[in-house]
């Protein structure tokens, strides 16, 4: 079929069956015009132009003898062949779906480091369900203290440490379980504390202290450990 540029004219001859009725995105070679074209706007050949226009000027012809020169000297504008076909669209299509997936697999597969550097990209993550802090079985406990206090005649522990988080990469903070034992290895308390901070950035450090209240004068054992999944 024949397509005219709207804008120079150019008449473009491209394979029938390329542009659908949604139709295809043209660039003028000659005049740089894009324009879109649809099937309803296919022309007729210069060749066929040219013939109805001379079947005009016959006809003309057989009343003034001299009509021809009315319909001026043939003047067939030179038809451009582009190569548009629907398997170059296709290939096309596949490049970038192609692009989009590996763009999708480097987003997902950098996750951890996409978060560490743009933290506000957790939510985008979290849109889609993903996981994009690592959970805080990487922290540590360190300069763990304990001691008992008198505060207001009442006796308190007193629990404090340093969280450490020895990777490179942003952590949730888990929950602290503080677990008390007396000397017969009975549960005298179990508490779960909730730290302020949720996250905790690469390397960082995090001091914390609880105060517990009754605990009994016995010897104790003290267990403190992160409650992940819970
Ligand atoms: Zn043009």
């Amino acid at each position: 079929m024949f397509i005219k540029c709207p804008k120079c004219q150019t008449i473009y001859q491209i394979g029938d069956d390329v542009i659908t009725k949604d139709g295809l995105k043209m660039h003028c070679q000659k005049c740089d015009a894009v324009f879109k074209a649809f099937p309803g706007d296919a022309v007729k050949s210069p060749q066929e132009q040219e013939q109805e226009k001379q079947n005009v000027a016959k006809m003309f012809e057989q009343v003034i003898p001299s009509a021809s020169e009315l319909f001026g000297p043939q003047n067939t504008p030179p038809v451009r062949v582009m190569h548009v076909t629907k398997y170059k669209n296709t290939i096309n299509y596949l490049l970038i779906l192609a692009l989009l997936l590996l763009v999708g697999v480097l987003v997902y597969a950098l996750r951890y480091d996409v978060v560490r550097y743009a933290p506000r990209m957790e939510k985008f993550y979290q849109k889609f369900g993903v996981e994009s802090v690592y959970d805080g079985t990487a922290l540590e406990f360190s300069n763990l203290k304990i001691s008992e206090e008198s505060l207001n005649s009442l006796s308190k522990l007193k629990i404090s440490g340093i969280i450490k988080n020895p990777s490179g990469y942003t952590v949730n903070v888990p929950p602290i379980r503080i677990v008390v034992y007396d000397a017969n290895q009975h549960q005298l308390l179990n508490t779960t504390h909730y730290l302020a901070a949720k996250r905790m950035g690469a390397y960082y450090q995090l001091g914390f202290e609880f105060l517990l209240t009754n605990p009994t004068p016995q010897q104790k054992t003290i267990q403190i450990t992160f409650a992940n999944n819970e």
